[in-house]
């Protein structure tokens, strides 16, 4: 193995130390909100950054913080401790970093305990650089990010704001906008389906569905020609005691990609309607939701400069007869909710079935030319001479919608794929050595402002 220098070690060292932890959310147990392992995870972070001289304080186990500087103003920089779960197709422990050659191994090596580590050393070269702090640097440190960030929300609440800062929790070179999220729920009134489930998370494409109608409703080899014709790389179709079974393999992609995927519900729904199906719900669904993801079925088609509206069918149940969709909508950085409001609403009821919003997210917009972008994408262009790649607008939530005066910048790099949220995520040791540098710069640029 190539020798690394003595921060670095230690950068892995500090790595590993987070990634032992196993930090999946659980069931909240007294004074952890979000479980133990968050909570250890917390503690550790916590103390790595006392050992590294920093001040810190542990916000009741929602979050905490790790500072060095002086004075009113914060810099802040939030990063999370949580992860989500390994999952199956691990070649190592996931809970174990083990280095290979010049990578790292783990759960959270990339996502986010890999953005924390680069940020506290990035930190510690400030520190010990001997250049005066006239602000404070504020790591936060959340533990809920994967799962809704009510940690940042706590510290909106309790903590001191930040005055500008970024997230290491998105990608270089800097994310100027992030699209606002609404939900909404399709409902059935009338319909011949028998059932039809799919999908376990509702900000996913529904990879997989199996539905059942009755089989004097649709033809069976109708309908197999139907499925051939959909994107559907898989489906059986199935005939017993007068039941037509149709299992229906998609393709899954986060919501904010819906047509990387291929919606396992949408294309039943099709293909039942393609192969003669006369259904009340099977026409509402294919008229305001179908497969095309753009939300033109319930008036939503829209875009400004900085992308289009994409909408997903997330999970679908069936409960007591009637069939229910999750749709997971991520709306153009600069359309209001009012406008919205106004485009779907002649579109969400008739007799056949009804649409009802839940929430609509407000989108996070700063313009590519405003300071704080700038600063940013200044930093990451100084250390790594990347001029291709520009700041960028996409459809995931990071931080930066929950901490008011920051943008999600790095840790990933274009380009690269860390498996994050996948198995065997990992990091190149060079990268995290990199990571560390632009925050250095970063932070010295935000110091300037
Ligand atoms: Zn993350």
């Amino acid at each position: 193995m190539i020798p690394l220098t003595t921060e670095l070690e230690n950068m892995l060292d500090v790595l590993s130390r987070l990634v032992k932890h196993n930090s999946v959310r659980t069931a909240p147990e007294a004074g952890m909100p979000f479980g133990t392992g968050p909570a250890a995870a917390l503690e550790e972070a916590l103390t790595i950054a006392e050992e590294m001289g920093f001040r810190t304080h542990n916000m009741e186990n929602y979050c905490g913080w790790a500072e060095i500087g002086q004075g009113d103003e914060i810099i802040g920089i939030a990063a999370h401790l949580d992860v989500v779960p390994p999952g199956e197709g691990w070649e190592t422990d996931p809970f174990t970093m083990v280095r290979k050659g010049g990578r790292v191994y783990g759960r959270g090596v990339a996502d986010d305990k890999g953005g924390v580590t680069a940020s506290l050393f990035a930190m510690k070269r400030l520190a010990d650089s001997g250049r005066p702090l006239n602000k404070r640097v504020r790591l936060l440190l959340g533990t809920a990010e994967e799962t809704g960030s009510e940690c940042m929300e706590y510290y909106a609440v309790h903590g001191e704001p930040v005055a500008c800062g970024f997230t290491p929790d998105g990608s270089f070179p800097g994310i100027h906008g992030e699209k606002g999220g609404t939900s909404m729920t399709a409902y059935s009134k009338k319909t011949a389906i028998l059932s039809m489930n799919g999908g376990f998370v509702t900000n996913a494409v529904c990879s997989r569905c199996v539905t059942e109608v009755p089989a004097d409703a649709v033809d069976e080899q109708a309908l197999r020609a139907a499925l051939a014709q959909t994107e559907l790389p898989e489906s059986t179709v199935t005939c017993e005691g007068g039941v037509l079974r149709i299992d229906a393999r998609g393709v899954a992609a986060h919501a904010s990609t819906p047509l990387a995927g291929v919606n396992a519900a949408g294309c039943t729904m099709r293909a039942l309607a393609e192969a003669g199906m006369k259904d009340p719900f099977v026409d509402f669904y294919n008229e305001r939701i179908g497969t095309a993801c753009d939300g033109a079925g319930i008036g939503l088609k829209m875009a400004d400069d900085w992308g289009e509206l994409t909408l997903n069918n997330g999970i679908v149940k069936t409960e007591n007869g009637a069939i229910s969709c999750t749709l997971d909508l991520r709306t153009p950085v600069t359309v209001t909710e009012q406008q919205i409001r106004s485009a779907c609403a002649p579109f969400l009821e008739d007799d056949r079935g009804r649409i009802e919003i839940g929430e609509i997210g407000k989108p996070l917009f700063y313009p590519a030319d405003s300071p704080l972008v700038q600063c940013l994408y200044r930093a990451y262009v100084e250390v790594t001479g990347d001029t291709e790649n520009r700041p960028m607008v996409i459809g995931g939530g990071t931080y930066a919608k929950h901490v008011p005066g920051i943008i999600a910048f790095g840790c990933a790099f274009p380009g690269v794929d860390n498996h994050i949220h996948d198995a065997n995520e990992y990091l190149d040791v060079d990268e995290l050595e990199r990571q560390t540098e632009i925050y250095v710069r970063a932070i010295e640029n935000l110091l300037d402002i």
